[in-house]
């Protein structure tokens, strides 16, 4: 997915991160299993799962038996009966991304040794209790939970009391292929739909008693009760989703199908997918309507439909080969902190921001999450380099909501507050929680140079008006010109008035600007006293020492070439500009930009034919009034082309004036001077010459 970075990790620094990363999921899951305590959220819980997982897959020799990717659910509670389950009860893997979904079918296909391409069998996951049931002669006999997968508990009274699951089989339904044994072993999930669970928190709240965290909490703790009475006053509810005995099902899908005559719950939106990419459209879909469905989902479950593949991919870990969980995209995910910057915004307040690993969160990457101020990082506890819990709910801007201290390997650094201002190097006045650049002009000067650098004549990114970057100052998003071109769509869709579709639009656009011609470079740095004249004088003068391909650091070479006095020997430079050119090039902060936007991928075409070819050499042109068929700045682009000049005054010097439609008092001008006017179509045949 874009966005996404692979990185090198070594292998001593691979295994300390698996250590970590192994001591806290096992404290977390001990926490959340024997004393029903959540200390983080699933969704973060499988964050660290599967950074884990991915770890033990890029070093399969760190890999132990002990590691909580290769075990399943949790110690059987001592007051229920132990039940052995018939055939291990297993778990899934997690997919995160489409190219995870894409990964794990190569590795089937590579097991089997044979291309799987399908059909699928595509479930919603519903995010419950997962149970086995027995049916000896058409007679629920024995329920149990899935316990550490081999050994569960006995809750069979507890499930008689759900509606859901029959006591007896309807088994007329039983044909010359399918036929329902003396034993029959099936397997589902118990779980809670939204409106019980919100009743279920409402009297809880009314007797001043904690409420649930999730509705799934609810449902493992009603069955797992010990007096049935309380189960039974949980409206819980039941799907059957699996047959582990043979009786002739051929396709997963067929089981799901026996499951429904032989009068189970069965999940009416579980589909038959021909290829991966039904799969995929059917995840987006779920993905879109989750919160139309009655009862939580946390992804789809992807099945290879044919039973004797399934069966041949057979078993690795904890999980089946041919099966894998695609899970939505999480609203809270974990990363490491790589970096706190700190940025001026609007109004001159400094802003820390954490820069982030790049990390899926609400379905979009994000690198940014705002700090606010120094108080927040206290309350926060955090340290450069700490993992940390980020959460981006619906529309709001992504958010580091904890610092995962059990993670620290002792080398995170402690935050330092700037003693001057960033930009300008002011000292700063604290003002409440907040601390200010001290000079006035300061943060509306920085403001002002990310408004002319994105504008029509400099790197013309459409959509990033004012309005826009002062947002992203505000946000902490950006501190200086090259931070634009690492915006990443998930940093900008919570903004205020962005949808995800609109995010990905600007992301593209800039990423579209990264090439840029010469003067426009030149013109987007904001020298003092260079405006777009100057700078295509500049471009025609060090077109020559420039390669055709030039990075942002050639052209800073280029002009520290230039004395003040080669400077001001350059036609229309006069001694002022020159200074000023000269003194841009000179100070420490521009010289850092300029790096840095050669480190952001910013290339440079000096497409400019040098003045001294080309027809139009030593005219110059002035325009006036309005163009039907090309726009003022193609008009000058192709007199530049041609080697000519573009001069916005008219003056004897200039060869022509063309007067378009409604020309203003430049055209005047040219009549009392004498000078050549010519229309739109002289002007035409003249660049067609
Ligand atoms: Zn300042």
């Amino acid at each position: 997915m874009k966005g996404e970075e692979k990185r090198k990790i070594s292998l001593s620094a691979a295994k300390e991160r698996i250590e970590h990363l192994k001591k806290a999921i096992k404290k977390y899951r001990y926490e959340r299993l024997v004393f029903n305590k959540e200390i983080i959220s699933p969704e973060a819980e499988d964050a660290l799962k599967k950074e884990l997982f991915d770890l033990e897959e890029k070093f399969p020799e760190l890999m132990t038996s002990d590691s909580p990717t290769r075990r399943v659910g949790g110690k059987p509670l001592q007051q229920f009966k132990k039940v052995r389950h018939e055939e291990r009860m297993l778990s899934f893997n997690d997919a995160f991304s489409g190219k995870d979904v894409e990964d794990w079918l190569g590795r089937v296909s590579n097991y089997l040794g044979r291309k799987i391409a399908g059909p699928f069998y595509a479930e919603l996951k519903i995010d419950g209790l997962a149970i086995e049931l027995v049916y000896e002669n058409g007679i629920f006999v024995e329920g149990s939970t899935r316990g550490d997968g081999e050994i569960g508990e006995d809750v069979t009274q507890n499930l008689k009391t759900i509606e859901a699951i029959p006591l007896s089989l309807d088994i007329r339904h039983q044909t010359s292929d399918i036929r329902i044994p003396e034993r029959l072993v099936v397997r589902g999930e118990i779980f809670l739909n939204k409106k019980e669970f919100e009743a279920i928190n409402r009297e809880q709240k009314k007797m001043g008693l904690k409420t649930y965290a999730n509705p799934r909490n609810v449902a493992a703790g009603s069955v797992r009760q010990l007096d049935p009475k309380i189960t039974a006053s949980r409206k819980l509810d039941s799907f059957q989703y699996d047959i582990v005995t043979n009786v002739g099902q051929k396709k997963h899908s067929e089981e799901h199908e026996i499951l429904h005559k032989l009068g189970f719950h069965t999940n009416p939106n579980n589909k038959v997918c021909e290829t991966i990419k039904d799969v995929f459209e059917f995840h987006d879909y779920w993905n879109r309507h989750r919160e139309k469905l009655p009862y939580e989902i946390d992804g789809i479950v992807i099945i290879v439909d044919d039973n004797k593949t399934y069966d041949s991919a057979g078993v690795i870990g904890k999980a089946p080969r041919a099966a894998i969980a695609y899970k939505f995209s999480p609203k809270e995910a974990t990363t490491v902190v790589e970096n706190i910057k700190v940025q001026v915004g609007r109004t001159g307040a400094l802003t820390p921001v954490a820069v982030m690993r790049p990390v899926q969160v609400g379905g979009v990457t994000i690198t940014h999450a705002t700090l606010h101020n120094a108080d927040e990082i206290k309350r926060l506890g955090l340290k450069i380099g700490d993992t940390v819990i980020v959460s981006r709910a619906g529309d709001v801007i992504p958010q580091i909501t904890r610092v995962l201290k059990e993670m620290r390997t002792g080398k995170e650094k402690e935050f330092e507050v700037p003693s001057h201002c960033p930009i300008d190097g002011s000292k700063l006045v604290q003002d409440g929680a907040i601390l200010r650049c001290s000079s006035k002009t300061c943060a509306a000067r920085h403001r002002e140079s990310l408004y002319h650098f994105v504008s029509r004549p400099a790197f013309d990114i459409r959509g990033l008006g004012p309005k826009i970057i002062d947002r992203f100052l505000d946000e902490g998003l950006i501190s200086d010109a090259a931070d634009i071109f690492e915006l990443k769509e998930g940093d900008i869709a919570a903004l205020e008035r962005f949808g995800e579709k609109s995010a990905e639009n600007i992301v593209g656009e800039i990423e579209s600007r990264k090439k840029i011609s010469l003067s426009r470079f030149i013109f987007s740095l904001g020298v003092l006293h260079v405006g777009e004249e100057t700078a295509n004088v500049l471009t025609q003068h060090i077109a020559y020492s420039v390669s055709h391909i030039a990075k942002p650091n050639d052209i800073y070479k280029a002009f520290r070439g230039l004395s003040l006095e080669n400077l001001q020997e350059i036609r229309d430079i006069g001694p002022k500009v020159a200074q000023s050119i000269h003194d841009w090039f000179r100070e420490q902060r521009n010289i850092k930009l300029l790096e840095k936007l050669g480190r952001v991928g910013i290339v440079i075409k000096s497409d400019q034919r040098p003045a001294t070819s080309g027809k139009l050499k030593g005219k110059t042109f002035v325009l006036t009034g309005g163009l039907e068929s090309l726009t003022r700045d193609e008009a000058k682009e192709k007199i530049r082309e041609l080697g000519g000049d573009v001069s916005e005054s008219v003056s004897r010097m200039i060869s022509y004036v063309v007067a378009g439609s409604e020309p203003g008092s430049k055209y005047e001008k040219a009549q009392k001077l004498g000078i050549k006017i010519i229309s739109e179509r002289e002007f035409l045949n003249i660049l067609k010459g």
